[in-house]
């Protein structure tokens, strides 16, 4: 301590929190949100769900979350086409938390985490959070993934922990089932698949889910923040061999998932097929902003998600002004000269394009 106060970890010294903007404006596109709110039905259960457990609220909860395990594996099960089983399903607060906890248990000093750039940028912040050593390779130009960079810097660098969101956050872009294999193959530790997306996924874009048979150091995280509709209530949850599973127990906060939270995702699975009900609308959505974008002539990644990056602009900063100053917000993100923006309602598409119309073309 040399009289610096705070007193913080050196390297956590001048940087400042991550975030998106939180602004109050009328078309939001920033955060891959689900733009669509729970129906009547969906929020008249999930507050009976909540009702209910506020009467035990005296109580630590259910530290096993047995029955929400339950109903993941499940729903799990029908993405997979085979038996998940609630052994496999770990969760927390956010699939964020899922991450941390990942490089909690598999990371740590002395041991490096690796992913490929462009990808999301929480993952260097939860590897230091880890205090792990992160490694950042570099995807080809059109964003696909390459296996010969990657077998070069894993063999390099022997990470415990290999880290790829498929599709990839914020490129759109998903990953073969080749490339997980391969990784799986060369990786000395465990391959984590962020599948956060997954589910706008198009028609022949195959889930990791599927090789979990075969690959017992694969990890597959998914949540209920995007596609379900659910962000506000903060659950992220993964699929993996029992003993990866058991292995999160040891550095999870005691009770991390409140009887709330349990109570609300429990509530929510209960209503898949409704809250799930408007993916195909968005999947569609997703595949007209990429044609109209082409058409207006600017460059697009190919998107498996619910958000496409576009560009090129010199000044990316100066149109994500001008789109705000019409009042829609979307992101910058990705690679210089890139803006993505999510996929909203069609209507709040339209402001969009309107409004794109009038500051870039
Ligand atoms: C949005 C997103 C998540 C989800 O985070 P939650 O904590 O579950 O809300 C995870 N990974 C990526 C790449 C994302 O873009």
């Amino acid at each position: 301590m040399t009289g610096l106060w705070p007193p913080l970890r050196e390297e956590l010294r001048g940087v400042a929190p991550y975030g998106a903007p939180q602004l109050d404006v009328p078309v939001c596109l920033n955060v891959n949100e689900n733009p669509y709110p729970p129906s009547r039905a969906v929020v008249d259960d999930v507050a009976g769900a909540v009702t209910l457990a506020a009467s035990t609220l005296n109580r630590y909860p259910d530290r096993e979350f047995t029955e929400l395990r339950r109903g993941l594996a499940a729903y799990l099960s029908g993405d997979a086409g085979f038996t998940i089983s609630t052994e496999q399903v770990w969760a927390a607060n956010g699939s964020n938390e899922v991450m941390l906890q990942i490089l909690q248990a598999f990371g740590g000093p002395g041991r490096t985490a690796i992913s490929f750039a462009p990808t999301y940028s929480m993952y260097p912040e939860y590897a230091r959070d880890a205090m792990t050593t992160w490694v950042a390779g570099r995807r080809h130009e059109d964003f696909s993934f390459d296996l010969d960079e990657a077998a070069r810097l894993v063999d390099e660098h022997q990470p415990s922990v290999i880290l790829l969101p498929s599709p990839n956050n914020p490129t759109g872009t998903a990953l073969p089932h080749e490339v997980i294999g391969e990784l799986c193959a060369i990786a000395p530790g465990i391959v984590v698949i962020d599948e956060a997306y997954a589910e706008f996924r198009r028609a022949g874009t195959p889930s990791a889910l599927e090789l979990l048979p075969e690959q017992r150091n694969l990890v597959v995280t998914r949540t209920m923040s995007k596609a379900f509709a659910l962000a506000g209530a903060r659950l992220g949850y993964l699929a993996a061999a029992p003993e990866l599973c058991d292995a999160l127990r040891v550095v999870r906060l005691p009770y991390h998932l409140s009887a709330v939270t349990q109570a609300v995702a429990n509530a929510a699975l209960r209503h898949t097929d409704e809250l799930l009900g408007k993916v195909d609308e968005l999947r569609a959505e997703r595949d007209r902003t990429v044609e109209w974008l082409v058409d207006e002539g600017f460059e697009v990644a190919p998107s498996d998600a619910n958000f496409v990056l576009f560009g090129r602009f010199d000044d990316r900063e100066a149109v994500w002004q001008g789109l705000l100053d019409r009042g829609v917000l979307i992101r910058v993100t990705g690679p210089d000269g890139w803006l993505r923006v999510s996929i909203g309602t069609p209507t709040e598409m339209k402001a969009f394009k309107d409004a794109l119309r009038e500051v870039a073309t």
